[in-house]
């Protein structure tokens, strides 16, 4: 009875060392200029999502949330964050580097082609190579869509399917009953961009995607945390377990 008891106590311990493993981190595009951390985390067999950050150099809280959602545990399904996009463009604060292009209007990218197609490529193959059912592009925006129109600043532009637009109500509902301020909260209605990340995997069978635009006239870590927040409903709506 006791040896079966320390027996449990142990196995107990090793799924709990487990579950709190690094993410295994690979790399995408090595050996470029353009190379950039993947890190993915996997749990139980389930459904993967692919959360991204940093695609744009001059919205950073999306690159912040993605570090921070890389560190989840994963207890179900596969997680894959890509935290910094585009690099280059993050280390010099701008939208993106000329010689690279705007990638989020590159996809789905060409592996020959400019170097925003080449890294829209490279997404893509990871999105095929996992199975992505789930596709989360963080991004930013000048204002507040509640107080101008013409921004996209607190919106999840959600794929032009039933499912996304479903997730999107949720997640919706989800940070604004985190949010006070009717200015902040945000808003449901607008469809991501063509040639973006999430405009393409939407087209795909099965497929949730979502291009969240925060405002950026709200404190660094404000919208950070309103980034993982999102994250976490749509990760949860999706069936993959994670803290
Ligand atoms: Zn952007």
């Amino acid at each position: 009875m006791r040896i079966s008891l320390i027996v449990l106590a142990l196995l107990v311990l090793a799924t709990a060392v487990a579950a709190a493993a690094p993410p295994e981190q690979n790399i995408l595009l090595p050996g470029t200029p353009y190379a950039t951390e993947v890190y993915v985390s996997r749990g139980a067999p389930g459904p993967a999502a692919l959360v991204m950050g940093g695609v744009h150099g001059n919205e950073p809280a999306g690159a912040l949330a993605a570090e921070q959602v890389s560190g989840f545990a994963v207890s179900k399904g596969t997680l894959i964050v890509i935290p910094r996009v585009n690099k280059l463009a993050l280390a010099a604060g701008i939208r993106t580097l000329p010689e690279i292009g705007d990638i989020n209007r590159a996809y789905p990218g060409r592996a020959d082609g400019t170097p925003a197609e080449r890294i829209a490529a490279a997404v893509e193959a990871l999105i095929a190579q996992y199975r992505v059912s789930l596709l989360v592009d963080l991004h930013e925006a000048r204002t507040f869509h509640r107080l101008d129109h013409t921004s996209l600043g607190q919106m999840i532009l959600f794929a032009a399917n039933d499912r996304s637009a479903e997730l999107a109500l949720t997640a919706i509902d989800h940070i604004n009953a985190l949010i006070a301020d009717p200015v902040k909260k945000f808003a449901f209605g607008a469809h991501p961009i063509p040639g973006s990340a999430a405009y393409h995997a939407g087209t795909a069978p099965g497929l949730a995607a979502f291009t969240v635009e925060t405002s950026g006239r709200q404190p660094l870590e404000e919208r950070a945390a309103q980034h993982v927040a999102i994250v976490r409903s749509l990760l949860r709506q999706e069936g993959v377990e994670a803290q």
